[in-house]
């Protein structure tokens, strides 16, 4: 696992050259958004119909704060709250817990998320940074979840906590990925 934003210096790279690395995992109930989200990130545009059962990673060159950073992220698929947990938290600088407004029951599968990695932290020293994601702002008017109690749930786990939507705007879901970025330079 690299260490948060491991430093590693490309052969005869200048101070303006140097590597970073940030490995980030998708984690919430099946049909949050987790894939859409991904695929958004990495390609700009939502893809409606995305095989649940896919867990997979995928590699990213993304600029950040005019450095370069390789950004992984893992895009996990379990069907039935957490199963191995320990796949990612020994991987992940960062973590993206997504939930989605028009469904409680999602919101509610987010709690398990937290406690495993608040239990994980704990434990370790570097603090990896948690944001609490509310997805499918577009669905607004079937909302379950309010924003109160999705920036509640967050602050109760000591995270970071955003609402967007996989097919809106590209560059809110890019900026939640580079805050997460950003988070785990400040370590
Ligand atoms: P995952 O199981 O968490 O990976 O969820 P998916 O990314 O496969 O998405 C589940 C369903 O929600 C799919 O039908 C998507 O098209 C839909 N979906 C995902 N993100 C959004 C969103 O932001 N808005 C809306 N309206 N639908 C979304
Ligand atoms: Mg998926």
């Amino acid at each position: 696992k690299p260490r948060a934003l491991n430093i590693v210096n490309i052969s005869g790279a200048n101070e303006r050259n140097v590597h970073l690395e940030c490995n980030i995992v998708l984690l919430g109930c099946r049909g949050a958004g987790k894939s859409a989200l991904t695929v958004k990130f990495l390609t700009r545009r939502f893809i409606s119909e995305y095989d649940p059962f896919l867990e997979d990673t995928y590699t990213s060159e993304e600029v950040v704060d005019q450095q370069t950073v390789l950004v992984r992220v893992m895009d996990t698929a379990d069907q039935n709250g957490p199963v191995n947990p320990e796949r990612y938290l020994h991987w992940a600088n960062a973590f993206l817990v997504v939930y989605s407004i028009d469904n409680k029951k999602s919101f509610e599968g987010c709690c398990q998320y937290l406690d495993i990695i608040s239990q994980y932290n704990r434990g370790t020293l570097h603090e990896n940074p948690v944001l609490l994601l509310g997805n499918k702002l577009d669905m607004e008017r079937y909302r379950q979840v309010s924003k109160a109690d999705g920036s509640a749930l967050a602050s109760r786990h000591g995270c970071l906590f955003r609402e967007v939507s996989a097919c809106l705007d590209f560059r809110l879901v890019q900026q939640v990925f580079h805050e997460a970025i950003q988070e785990v330079r400040k370590e």
